[in-house]
């Protein structure tokens, strides 16, 4: 069946009581036996829950995986993934991924004798550079927050197969609808469901998807054993808003495409960072790995910081907020929000300066993104 039909249908019609239409919210803790040897398939809400496991079921789908553990946030997503491994194990992962997992490995694992290398993955020959003996894993997030540069994920698979490592993928920035890395070779696939998948700016939420036996048996054993578990009420939540991915999508690319070219052409913007414009380094790429540009893009507006804060102070649809990937718009500066935990300097080397804007587009209708842009760049 379709992406769109499985989003709606897949694990959602649980209820043979009543045949309620939507999947209940069972908020129980502990579930009765029958006798010493029989439950109903779920025993305690840390280990599974029926409402969790239909959200789990439907996400599994999406990415085309064989099981999906759902996580309390997407940081518990990656703390499940980071302890597949253990001290001095080496992980190779991009010099521009999200600033929390960025804290999470050159931080806490790094402290406790993991070891990891931060490479430009635009080539997929720093990866191959960056092997040692110890590499185990390579953890791959495209496209790059926030200026949207973007990782061959088929070419860093092929060097992590050729060095016996995992590959673990982030895709919270496209979702399954328009990327599905498991697709290109990857071995896991994580998610902050916070962002598209529940959509509505109203949970956060992870989950691991994985394709394999061991894996699948490895991850649920650690979501158990470390609680990182998620609740059955924001697993419903999440349920609820992944039926409507697709149209979702469908909507928030096509404002950001309609906002990206306004800008192109604007005399008040110098760049803008959009892999759906022909002019992003990643546009080729973008087509062939992706099914859509996505939603997420940046600019740089001439005239630095104050040209920024008249820009934030002007616009009325777009509210000054971090997160991304909910139906209202927002837009962020990176460089006092968002990234403001890397040094300036590291920002410089990244790309990020005083001039950029990050923007989420949201699904209002284009035509009045566009103008209240317009009237606030004037
Ligand atoms: C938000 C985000 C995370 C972290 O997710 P939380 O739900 O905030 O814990 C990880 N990766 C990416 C790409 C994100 O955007």
């Amino acid at each position: 069946m379709h992406f769109e039909t499985r989003a709606v249908h897949t694990g959602v019609n649980k209820d043979t009581a009543y045949n309620s239409c939507i999947t209940p919210i069972y908020p129980s803790s502990t579930f009765y036996w029958d006798d010493l040897n029989t439950t109903k398939g779920y025993d305690y809400t840390r280990s599974g829950n029926p409402t969790r496991s239909a959200m789990e079921e439907n996400i599994a789908s999406l990415e085309g995986g064989i099981d999906c553990k759902a996580t309390s946030t997407g940081m518990s997503a990656i703390t499940t993934c980071m302890h597949l491994f253990k001290p001095g194990d080496h992980i190779i992962a991009g010099h521009d991924i999200y600033g929390g997992t960025y804290r999470l490995f050159a931080d806490v694992f790094t402290g406790m004798g993991f070891k990891f290398s931060f490479v430009n993955m635009g080539d997929s020959a720093n990866v191959k550079t960056a092997l040692t003996t110890e590499t185990k894993a390579i953890w791959i997030e495209t496209p790059s927050n926030p200026l949207l540069n973007l990782v061959d994920i088929a070419a860093i698979t092929a060097v992590a197969k050729e060095a016996g490592c995992t590959t673990i993928a982030d895709n919270t920035f496209l979702s399954p609808y328009l990327q599905r890395p498991f697709e290109h070779g990857v071995d896991i696939v994580i998610h902050s469901t916070t962002k598209y998948l529940n959509g509505h700016s109203d949970v956060v939420g992870g989950c691991v998807v994985t394709r394999d036996e061991s894996n699948k048996e490895r991850v649920a054993y650690i979501v158990n054993a470390l609680g990182l578990a998620c609740s059955p009420f924001d697993a419903w939540l999440v349920l609820r808003g992944v039926k409507t991915l697709g149209p979702r999508m469908e909507a928030h690319q096509r404002g950001a495409m309609a906002l990206a070219r306004m800008l192109h052409e604007h005399p008040a913007v110098e760049t803008v960072y959009y892999p759906g414009l022909e002019s992003h380094s990643g546009h080729e790429l973008a087509k062939r790995q992706q099914d859509g540009f996505g939603a997420m893009f940046s600019f740089d507006v001439a005239g630095g910081r104050p040209a920024a804060e008249r820009f934030f102070e002007k616009v009325t649809l777009f509210a000054l907020a971090e997160s991304l990937g909910g139906v209202e718009s927002l837009v962020e500066y990176p460089e006092t929000m968002s990234h403001a935990s890397m040094t300036a300097a590291a920002r410089r080397e990244a790309g990020i300066t005083e001039k950029t804007i990050r923007v989420s587009v949201g699904i209002e209708h284009p035509d009045d993104l566009v103008a209240d842009v317009r009237q606030a760049l004037e």
